[in-house]
């Protein structure tokens, strides 16, 4: 395969010959279009609830992401090939490089595919259900320099594990840990509920806005350290954390927006539906010595509504909710609860100002709209939104 990646000598902008083929990268123009693009979209579906600030952007968005994950086929020659799935198909096109992953995941992803071939490790086929390896997640933290590797196998089944563990952390001393994980079906990329541990902690560290977060591989963890720090710090920032506020941080994943707020002298509550993540939460409110915030293993929905139905106090609500945006619940018993600020961080803008609509209507007010281009080459964009509770609504 020749050159993938090519660099424009001129400008540095890169552009990638997978990307027709490939499902990664959505916009293949230069990063200034990408950005007016995102920023023309933010004002034509939010400007009516507040002012859009100017999107804040990369330095340089190239290999940004810190989650990789590659799926493996073997050819007619018994070659092992790794990729990704096409936009919106189950068929896999084989990519060697890519432009928005970290670098350290490549070299890893190649040495398996040797590997896999001489110990005869045979990808999952999804077609005839008979194979081992579904597919590999690799997560990064450049900060602190760890590096996951989690081998997503079909049963528990992995032969010549051994020899595979050695032979991986001989040619990458840079991986402080492997994990297996156990998906007999499912949906693809995803991740199974039993996970062993084969080398290391089983688990990553990273460093963000100065506080350290342990990450476990079914947890969700933002994929773009750079730009997760503008847009922490833009949240926690508009949220005007004072000391002994009451915060919660809902949908917190690994606790992240709730621990900064809780380091700003915050009252903090998370809430967080999958377990590992939560489990994730507590700890990393202990690494960070922080004994002023907990966690509720539940749905977000729920909590509110039982929050609400106590009458308890709280100033600020931090949501992060997935694409789909928050539950009519949730809306509802946020309304009740009536904190004086909610920051709503949305990765999808359609859900966003749906969402938007039934504060509003709740008696809040928007403040400011605050893109962050969290995902360069990609149509994502994500949002920051400060709420205000306007005076004298019941
Ligand atoms: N604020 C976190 C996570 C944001 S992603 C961060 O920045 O890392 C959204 C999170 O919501 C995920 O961790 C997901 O597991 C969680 N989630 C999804 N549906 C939920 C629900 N109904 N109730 C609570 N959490 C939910």
């Amino acid at each position: 395969m020749g050159k993938q990646i090519i660099t424009d000598p001129e400008t540095g902008e890169k552009h990638c010959r997978c990307f027709k083929r490939c499902g990664g990268c959505q916009l293949d123009e230069p990063y200034a279009a990408q950005l007016t693009r995102k920023q023309q979209k933010a004002e034509r579906m939010l400007s009516e609830f507040a002012p859009v600030r100017p999107i804040i952007a990369m330095k340089n968005p190239y290999h940004y992401r810190c989650k990789v994950q590659n799926l493996y086929a073997a050819d007619g020659r018994g070659r092992i090939l790794s990729g990704i799935y096409q936009s919106n198909s189950r068929r896999m096109t084989a990519v060697d490089d890519c432009m928005l992953e970290d670098i350290h995941a490549a070299p890893v992803v190649s040495t398996l595919k040797k590997l896999m071939h001489d110990l005869r490790i045979p990808p999952f086929d999804l077609r005839t259900g008979t194979g081992i390896l579904r597919h590999t997640l690799i997560r990064t933290s450049p900060a602190t320099g760890q590096i996951m590797l989690v081998l997503v196998t079909s049963s528990a089944l992995l032969p010549a594990k051994n020899r595979l563990i050695g032979a991986l952390r001989k040619a990458h001393p840079e991986l402080t840990t492997i994990v297996q994980n156990i998906c007999p079906d499912g949906i693809p990329l995803t991740l199974g509920p039993r996970s062993i541990t084969l080398f290391g902690d089983g688990y990553i560290e990273d460093l963000i806005c100065g506080c350290r977060f342990r990450i476990s591989p079914a947890s969700f963890y933002q994929v773009n350290p750079e730009q997760t720090e503008k847009l922490y710090a833009c949240a926690v920032d508009a949220a005007g954390i004072a000391d002994r506020d009451v915060v919660i941080d809902a949908y917190c994943g690994t606790g992240t927006i709730g621990i900064l707020c809780a380091k700003r002298g915050a009252d903090a509550a998370g809430v967080e539906l999958n377990r590992a993540a939560c489990r994730d939460a507590a700890e990393n409110a202990r690494l960070n010595g922080l004994t002023n915030i907990r966690f509720c293993n539940d749905d977000a929905g729920r909590f509110m509504r039982r929050m609400a139905a106590e009458k308890e106090h709280c100033d600020v609500l931090m949501m992060d909710p997935p694409r789909a945006g928050a539950s009519a619940e949730f809306l509802r018993s946020a309304a009740k609860l009536r904190p004086d600020r909610i920051v709503y961080v949305s990765c999808g803008i359609e859900t966003l100002q749906r969402d938007l609509v039934q504060l509003c209507k709740s008696g809040y007010r928007a403040e400011f709209v605050q893109p962050v281009d969290m995902f360069p080459h990609t149509t994502g964009i994500e949002n920051v939104v400060l709420l205000k509770r306007k005076a004298g609504r019941p």
